[in-house]
């Protein structure tokens, strides 16, 4: 029946209404900021010396259609989700146990582990993590049910710009009648009971910020004497193009929280931070560079780069790596929570035996228990079972092999996996894990405005993420009152956690990776539909 709704959806749009519409589009951006950096590619630097250009974010024109239930039950795990990865980041004994196999073929997770073992024999001076989490997740059309394809922990983007797709999205469907009709043709979906029906609202920019602002405050008073002035910094790429996204957020603190932040590319950790020996807690403090002669102390430190291997082209990024968590800040992510979110982590808790979920969550009720284990596509590490399945190419078919990386463009899909573990030694397989594809439905439609302007339809697939902040305290392994060897291991204090925003994104359903920033997908948002949508 589903499959109905997507369909005949969008309604066609004539030639004059498509200009129309795109054309709309196109000025919207640009008015509320709904935009990126220009690749050199698209304008080169003769064109754009100062790099002053900004272009529309590839968006779609028309919001995409998702069952109301079934985004409502994503909405509704998402604190039982930052629970989850509070207490796995909180439990190092197991974080140790899974990724030791890793830690010995992989340099990069290697790197991380060894920088979280320095600072647990140096003493770790603060006992707070923050998680900025985006869960995403996809339709499964052939079950009715929204699965997870990842859980990210780290440089979780997309919740500013989102929003303005959002606020977009509701200002087309919502256009005073009679006129309503040169935005968006009239279709059932944009009813219901009776009234306008438009996409519900986003909450990403407060939700997101009001994590960051709890971290501030948990902080408490600077440990520096004198006591300098309170920031949180976005530690970010030096060349990002996605700087929109993230300007939504430090707007957002300045105005609603009053909390001053910084953007510190991470070439420059080094050069602008030092900490503070005042105090032995090891405070973080910044040195703008725009103002010398003036110094700030950190609170947070909110990472949206050092998450790929391929940032760090030199040991000076391990350094300042290392510096940072070292440091009194408070981490967005913590080492320790940047692991947690390894795809080889989500493989092993959808086991169930042992049955991960119910000792990371002793208070969660059983229904609760069962409707996130039902968001879990199977998942297997290249043993027995899973490197049967990636090895024959009939069941490979169904199956994506992904390793432990982020930020788009890793995976193999198919009949490449069987090949691809074919020129590699054996040894390697723990790089990776293999997880059953989800099939979005086959049969949805949508036109995207490119960042190039060119506005393009096709079959689309959509993914779902939502947004949600946790901060929490962990005992650390040198504190008194932590666990010794041999004893349960540490649950961690919840101080914070909420559940709000979310980002869709939809992709050409040719696609197999949906990387909005490297380009082959576009920022949308969701029409939820009903049981009466379906009739
Ligand atoms: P990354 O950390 O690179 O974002 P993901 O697990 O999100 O890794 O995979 C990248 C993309 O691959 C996803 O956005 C999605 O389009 C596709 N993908 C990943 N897992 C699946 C799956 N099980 N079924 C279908 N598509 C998937
Ligand atoms: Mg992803």
């Amino acid at each position: 029946m589903a499959q109905q709704i997507f369909q005949n959806y969008p309604p066609p749009l004539s030639e004059q209404q498509q200009v129309y519409l795109s054309t709309y589009v196109k000025n919207w951006t640009i008015q509320h900021g709904l935009t990126v950096r220009p690749s050199a590619a698209q304008v080169s630097e003769e064109v754009n010396p100062n790099a002053v250009l900004a272009t529309n974010a590839p968006v779609s024109l028309f919001p995409s259609p998702f069952p109301r239930k079934l985004f409502k039950q994503a909405q509704s795990l998402q604190t039982v989700y930052n629970e989850l990865y509070a207490a796995i980041a909180s439990n190092e004994t197991f974080l140790e146990s899974v990724m030791k196999e890793l830690i010995d073929v992989d340099d990069f997770l290697s790197n991380l582990w060894k920088i979280h073992l320095d600072v647990k024999a140096e003493g770790y001076t603060h006992e707070h993590a923050l998680g900025l989490f985006r869960s995403d997740f996809m339709l499964d059309a052939a079950t009715d049910t929204v699965k997870q394809v990842e859980f990210n922990t780290i440089s979780s983007s997309f919740g500013g710009l989102s929003s303005l797709v959002t606020q977009l999205h509701t200002e087309l469907a919502s256009f005073p009648a009679p006129a309503t009709s040169l935005a968006y043709p009239p279709h059932p979906l944009f009813k219901t009971s009776g009234r306008p029906n438009h996409p519900p609202p986003n909450e990403a920019v407060p939700t997101l910020a009001r994590g960051l602002a709890s971290a501030h405050k948990a902080y408490g008073p600077a440990k520096s004497s004198p006591a300098l002035p309170l920031c949180v910094l976005f530690l970010v790429q030096p060349s990002e193009r996605n700087i929109f996204d993230q300007l939504a957020l430090s707007s957002r603190m300045h105005t609603s929280h009053n909390v001053a932040t910084f953007r510190l590319p991470t070439t420059s950790v080094l050069e602008q931070t030092t900490i503070g020996t005042s105090s032995p807690s090891r405070p973080l403090i910044y040195h703008p560079p725009s103002a010398p002669g003036t110094a700030y102390e950190v609170t947070t430190v909110y990472f949206r780069a050092l998450y790929a291997p391929s940032e760090y082209t030199s040991p000076t990024f391990w350094q300042a790596r290392h510096h940072l968590e070292r440091s009194a800040a408070i981490k967005c992510p913590s080492i320790l929570l940047h692991l947690s979110g390894s795809k080889k982590i989500q493989q092993v808790l959808t086991s169930t035996e042992p049955d991960h979920l119910g000792s990371f969550l002793p208070n969660a009720s059983a229904a609760t228990l069962d409707s996130l284990r039902s968001t879990f596509a199977p998942q297997y590490a290249l043993d027995s079972e899973g490197l049967a399945l990636a090895t024959n190419p009939d069941t490979a078919a169904h199956h994506v092999l992904k390793p432990q990386r982020e930020g788009g463009g890793n995976n193999i899909y198919r009949d490449n996996i069987p090949p691809f573990l074919a020129s590699m030694p054996e040894k390697d397989y723990k790089q990776y894990i293999l997880m059953e594809l989800i099939h979005p439905p086959a049969s949805a439609h949508n036109t995207v405005l490119r960042s190039d302007g060119e506005v393009v339809s096709g079959d689309v697939i959509s993914e779902l993420g939502t947004f949600g902040t946790c901060l929490w305290k962990t005992p650390r392994p040198h504190d008194a009152d932590a666990p010794k060897q041999g004893e349960a291991p540490s649950t961690p204090e919840i101080l914070h956690n909420e559940e709000g925003g979310y980002l869709l994104r939809t992709k050409a359903s040719g696609s197999d990776e949906g990387g909005v920033a490297t380009g082959f997908s576009s920022l949308d948002s969701v029409l939820l539909y009903d049981d009466e949508h379906l009739h």
